[in-house]
């Protein structure tokens, strides 16, 4: 979603653990059950060495959580490549592998490999040992239906072998899967040459609800209930402006979600869209925030009483960080006397992106004394924000540059006078520090008059479609 590029701060979003979160995490059950379990983890915290505890953090699993039952996740088809047609290696394609070509067997041998970076279909192609002339006839086939600047990384292609009369393998057709809702395919014609043909397979829209308990981080209360890392993802940059990830969330917590979804022919999930609504039960408040598309088309986040979710700055400008040093006055760490500390400090690893706590021009991009590798971004007449000690910038930013909240502007380094990898932040209202944490942001747009009657349809609306989605009875995957 356009409007919130940011990251936010949430340790479980280091990419180390959250790389081994995403396979398991595509699967999606809607909860029907009126009673909410206590959240499952597959695994301690402490124990994953990818994803070691940060010190002074809490710790995300006690003793009695692991008796708890855990709720077995079955992997939907959207986990692993979409497989067409099936055939007899349909299930080794599914994990990525085929067989190798049998230049015995009489039947037909299907070549399913993932194009790779900087291929081009004639190269992968020749690479699995199509004679080139015939590679090039099929490619310009297909390119004849589909764009073939649009080849990715990533996209599949099946090339199907038959015996000719003298019993050698020859290409017969070549399938590149473009994504969930297109394939495109040239087949040989009895003249030898090739004829390409677009395939769409339409995506029916649906939507997915689900809730459950928080007690040890909201991403892992989300995985547990499968919901797809992508939306998780998208849920806590929603909340990334009224909720601290790192002090705000207790045991006990919970969450309430619905978000677009698309199924496939065989009602198994595609792909996911945007959030439709969604609602944390935090500290003892209530915040549910609701999808709504404006006159102009745009999108935009809303509470319940019709204001925008949206603020002017970022709570925490680097992911995966840790809030290891306050606003005010302090013994400093490297000279030894007590000094004042203008701004907050983030411990996160060596490399961690930072990112614009708001949209802004870069005022300056360099070195500048202590603060090491230095940014200062000004978003408006009034507020500027600062981040120091960078390891490096983000490609193209430097001074006089536009940036937009949640853009990566560089990296967590320790440049400067500073004793180990951290981002030093600091607001700055009129040119003077101000403490970031205790800052009241104004609110951004409230809606009025027609919008606002139209929003409040939209909000039963989809406050309806949760009840309905959240009762529907749980589908476990086809597989
Ligand atoms: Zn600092």
């Amino acid at each position: 979603m356009a409007l919130f590029a940011g990251w936010v701060a949430f340790p479980l979003l280091k990419t180390a653990g959250f790389a081994g979160l995403v396979a398991s995490a595509a699967a999606t059950t809607a909860l029907a059950t009126s009673t909410v379990p206590p959240v499952p983890m597959a695994k301690p915290y402490a124990a994953n060495p990818a994803n070691p505890p940060v010190p002074g953090e809490k710790p995300l699993l006690s003793k009695s959580d692991t008796s708890t039952p855990v709720r077995t996740v079955v992997p939907t088809r959207a986990a692993m490549p979409i497989v067409l047609d099936e055939g007899e290696d349909s299930i080794l394609s599914a994990l990525g592998h085929t067989p190798p070509l049998d230049l015995e067997s009489e039947a037909p041998a299907r070549r399913r490999v993932a194009i790779g970076r900087g291929d081009t279909l004639v190269k992968l192609m020749v690479r699995e040992g199509v004679d080139r002339r015939i590679a090039h006839q099929a490619a310009v086939a297909i390119g004849k239906v589909h764009d073939p600047r649009r080849l990715r990384p990533g996209q599949n292609v099946t090339m199907v072998f038959r015996r000719d009369a003298s019993g050698k393998p020859r290409l017969s057709n070549v399938r590149l899967d473009a994504n969930v809702e297109r394939s495109v395919v040239a087949h040989r014609r009895d003249d030898g040459g090739f004829q390409g043909e677009a395939i769409d397979h339409p995506l029916v829209a649906d939507a997915l609800a689900h809730r459950g308990r928080i007690d040890g981080s909201l991403f892992q209360a989300a995985n547990a209930q499968g919901v797809p890392a992508k939306v998780t993802i998208e849920l806590i940059k929603l909340f990334s402006f009224d909720v601290d990830f790192q002090r705000d969330i207790q045991p006990g917590d919970g969450f309430r979600l619905l978000y677009q979804a698309y199924r496939d022919a065989n009602g198994d999930l595609a792909k996911t869209g945007d959030i439709l609504f969604a609602e944390l039960q935090v500290a003892g408040k209530t915040l549910p925030l609701y999808r709504f598309e404006m006159k102009d088309g745009s999108v935009e986040y809303f509470n319940d009483k019709g204001e925008s979710v949206r603020k002017a700055l970022l709570k925490t400008p680097v992911d995966g960080a840790r809030l290891s040093s306050r606003f005010g006055r302090r013994r400093h760490p490297v000279l030894g006397y007590t000094k004042m500390h203008r701004g907050v400090d983030f411990a996160a690893p060596r490399g961690t992106p930072v990112v614009a706590a708001g949209d802004g021009k870069i005022e300056h991009a360099g070195r500048k004394g202590a603060y090491g590798k230095y940014i200062r971004i000004r978003h408006n007449s009034d507020f500027k924000t600062a981040y120091a000690h960078l390891r490096a910038y983000a490609r193209g930013i430097r001074s006089g540059r536009r940036v937009r909240q949640g853009q990566v502007i560089g990296y967590v380094g320790s440049t400067g006078r500073s004793t180990g990898a951290h981002l030093h932040y600091e607001v700055l209202r009129g040119n003077r520090q101000v403490n970031p944490l205790g800052l009241k942001l104004p609110t951004g747009r409230k809606l009025n008059g027609k919008a606002k009657r139209r929003f409040f349809a939209a909000r039963s609306e989809l406050d309806q479609r949760y009840s309905a989605a959240i009762a529907a009875p749980v589908r476990l995957a086809a597989e």
